[in-house]
């Protein structure tokens, strides 16, 4: 039993199954997650037999820090190995004001976005709530105190396809017994699963960001796939009684939106944009295409941007141009790969999408 995946309802199950205080779990999250301390033997409060027990019958198990890249922006990326000779890629992006790391939720991609690297790697599988929580534990100790301000899901992978393992994932984010981020700094991106978008706003407290790259089914289906079985129509519906729903009171949805020279970024995209959005709370974050080896896309122009960027602005929208971190060490947006000993090869959305 790997102990590091358990957010603390687990932990508490797991323990009063073991014929344990529940509070045991409180103090082992602290442990572990709060102190990262994963040696039992530390862990002088639980007592000599309960320690001896868990050194026993448990273990504590992290992916493994491979590589550290750091860019001469400051960005740094990890590669992470975990068990199965699989490797995941988790990026730390320090800013003036705020540190966000970016985490991968699965080895590889199913979805097939034309324009993002991941997707050439295929798929593998999901990962774990251990392997999704062992990369912050990671990047955690690597880091001083308090530099994490902020936890994305836009790593590798959708994390709406990877759902029962994330949720305690996102739950051990927001635990105050471990990492303590507020909800508001937890945030999940997906490429547009719309059942899952309604099951998480049930079920997580975590914000939501939306890959969203066109303002037509004709344009979304060839960028983002997904779109094929959940067009825009359904997609803005679930976006809009999610940002409605109880838990979100208050907050807005991030669109992410890549600017893809003359395929996206038009003054009609634009105008478009403005009114797909217009019954849903928004902030727009417009992420200049980032390049890789045969993507055959190209980044727009800054006059292209800017225009776009201001469109959205004198409609209302708090707009932000994403500024590319990382790319001298392949660690921007749509740049992360890992290792992934892929079992399936792109182009099997339906599969994908269950
Ligand atoms: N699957 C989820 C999580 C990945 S987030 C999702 O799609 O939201 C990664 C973000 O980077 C997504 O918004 C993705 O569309 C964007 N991206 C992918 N490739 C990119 C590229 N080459 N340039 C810029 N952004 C890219």
């Amino acid at each position: 039993m790997n102990l590091i995946g358990l957010d603390r309802k687990a932990m508490e199950s797991w323990f009063l199954q073991q014929g344990e205080k529940s509070y045991r779990a409180r103090q082992l999250l602290k442990w572990i997650h709060g102190r990262g301390v994963v040696d039992f033997s530390a862990m002088t409060d639980l007592g000599k037999s309960l320690r001896a027990r868990l050194m026993d019958e448990t273990c504590l198990q992290l992916p493994q820090i491979v590589r550290a890249q750091v860019s001469r922006d400051g960005t740094t990326k990890w590669l992470m190995a975990l068990e199965d000779g699989n490797r995941i890629e988790t990026v730390f992006i320090p800013e003036a004001n705020r540190g966000t790391l970016c985490v991968s939720s699965q080895v590889g991609c199913a979805l097939n976005c034309a324009f993002c690297a991941t997707a050439r790697q295929g798929f593998s599988r999901n990962l774990t709530t251990a392997e999704i929580i062992g990369q912050v534990w990671q990047a955690h100790r690597q880091l001083e105190r308090g530099r994490i301000t902020n936890i994305v899901l836009m790593g590798m992978g959708e994390p709406l396809l990877n759902f029962d393992a994330v949720i305690p994932a996102l739950d051990l984010m927001m635990d105050d017994l471990a990492y303590g981020l507020a909800k508001r700094r937890v945030t999940v991106s997906t490429a547009g699963l719309v059942p899952a978008i309604d099951k998480l706003a049930r079920v997580s407290d975590a914000s939501l960001a939306v890959s969203l790259h066109a303002t037509t089914d004709e344009v979304r289906d060839e960028l983002v796939p997904i779109n094929r079985k959940y067009p825009l129509s359904q997609l803005l519906e679930a976006c809009d009684r999610f940002i409605h729903s109880e838990r979100q009171q208050g907050r807005k949805i991030t669109w992410e939106y890549v600017m893809i020279d003359g395929v996206n970024d038009s003054a009609a995209d634009a105008r478009r944009l403005v009114r797909l959005l217009s019954r849903i709370p928004s902030k727009i974050n417009l992420i200049p295409f980032n390049r890789f080896e045969g993507s055959g896309f190209k980044r727009s122009s800054q006059a292209a941007i800017d225009h776009f960027q201001a469109t959205l602005q004198q409609a209302g929208y708090l707009t932000t141009v994403r500024r590319t971190r990382g790319d001298d060490i392949d660690a921007a947006c749509g740049q992360l790969v890992g290792k992934v000993k892929a079992k399936s090869r792109p182009r099997r959305l339906e599969a994908a999408a269950g």
